[in-house]
């Protein structure tokens, strides 16, 4: 039977519906949310990010404000403007944008964010709180990616869990949550020697390692060094073929697939993108999973886009919500 589909889109949607009413108490008592994002590079897809960002939150009621840095700007400069946003009564929750200009250490950024109004919940204080479970703030993606597995209503505790990926991003807190909730975890990446037996015992896999991106951005970084200079070999092509198949995963499997891996749609014969009508190469997003075989194999699994990352999303407002509550 095919698994049932986890549409993040709809969970997320039922998530913001609840939030906005959260909002407008908040609001009525003067004690709104009000989101500072501080960005300090020129990165389209930074720019893009944030453009969405404002527009998602003013829908539901959130203040947005964006504090523009320089794209020079010295960790120095960034920690005092965080230390004045910390203090600022006016603001309730900061969120950091990435890139960061060259030499800015992220996690001395992340942890200079006063816990209460760490909406990222990337300090080291709310990222402990997830040892001792249940945390208020926690990271998004984690708190996105596990939630989908609670609503599918299959037993969490004692289920046999694998998680692909150990970055202190994704991996590793998705770990350490369904640890709070009595999983039996093993945690598996890069370093694992075979990560087949892993994922074959799991009744709940998480997939995050974006292994399908690294492929592509080797390739096509060391295709440019050739046609810049041929004396260069010509890379190989790349393997872009999921990390995760349906031969992989144990029947009945709940399979939750975090990456996002932006890779062109086909190459064409001098193994470049196929462009599209205007030039630009034609760009697709997929996850690490097989979806369309998994799907035959699993009980639930999550598509990309439509999953994980709408969750990030809806995961993001509600910190910034919980932030605006305690602060107030
Ligand atoms: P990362 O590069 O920091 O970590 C990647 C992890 O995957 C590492 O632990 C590494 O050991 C492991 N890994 C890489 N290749 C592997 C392989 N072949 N086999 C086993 N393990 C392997 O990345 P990250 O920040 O943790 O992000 C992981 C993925 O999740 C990326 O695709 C990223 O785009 C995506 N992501 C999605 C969201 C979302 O909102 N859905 C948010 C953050 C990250």
């Amino acid at each position: 039977m095919a698994a049932t589909i986890l549409d993040g889109r709809a969970i997320a949607g039922e998530i913001l519906a609840k939030l906005r009413v959260e909002i407008e108490e908040l609001k009525k008592k003067g004690k709104g949310p009000h989101l500072v994002a501080v960005q300090a590079n020129e990165d389209p897809g930074s720019r893009v990010y944030v453009k969405s960002q404002k527009k998602t939150c003013e829908d539901l009621g959130i203040a947005y404000t964006l504090d523009e840095l320089p794209p020079t700007s010295s960790e120095e400069a960034l920690l005092a403007h965080i230390q004045k946003r910390n203090a600022d009564p006016t603001v309730t929750g900061i969120i950091i944008q990435t890139p960061l200009p060259e030499g800015v250490s992220l996690p001395k950024i992340q942890a200079s964010i006063t816990r209460e109004k760490d909406v990222e919940g990337m300090n080291p204080a709310n990222l402990g709180m997830l040892i001792y479970g249940n945390p208020r703030i926690g990271p998004c993606t984690p708190m996105g990616a596990v939630e989908l597995v609670k609503r599918t209503g299959v037993k969490i505790e004692g289920a046999a869990t694998t998680v692909i990926g150990h970055s202190n991003i994704v991996g590793k807190p998705i770990a350490v949550l369904m640890l709070g909730l009595n999983a039996s975890v093993s945690c598996v990446h890069i370093f694992t020697k075979d990560i087949r037996p892993y994922v074959k015992q799991a009744d709940i896999l998480f997939v995050a390692t974006g292994k399908i991106s690294f492929a592509w951005q080797a390739y096509s970084k060391a295709l440019k060094k050739h046609q810049k200079d041929p004396s260069v070999p010509k890379p190989p092509l790349p393997d872009l073929s999921p990390l995760v198949t349906a031969d992989m995963i144990k029947p009945g499997a709940v399979v939750i697939d975090v990456a996002i891996n932006r890779i062109p749609e086909a190459l064409d014969a001098n193994g470049e993108p196929v462009k599209d009508e205007k030039g630009k190469p034609k760009m697709k997003i997929v996850g690490d999973v097989d979806f369309e075989g998994c799907k035959a194999v699993a009980s639930f699994i999550t598509p990309v886009p439509g999953g994980c990352g709408e969750m990030t999303v809806a995961m993001l407002l509600s910190n910034t919500v919980e932030a605006a509550k305690m602060l107030a």
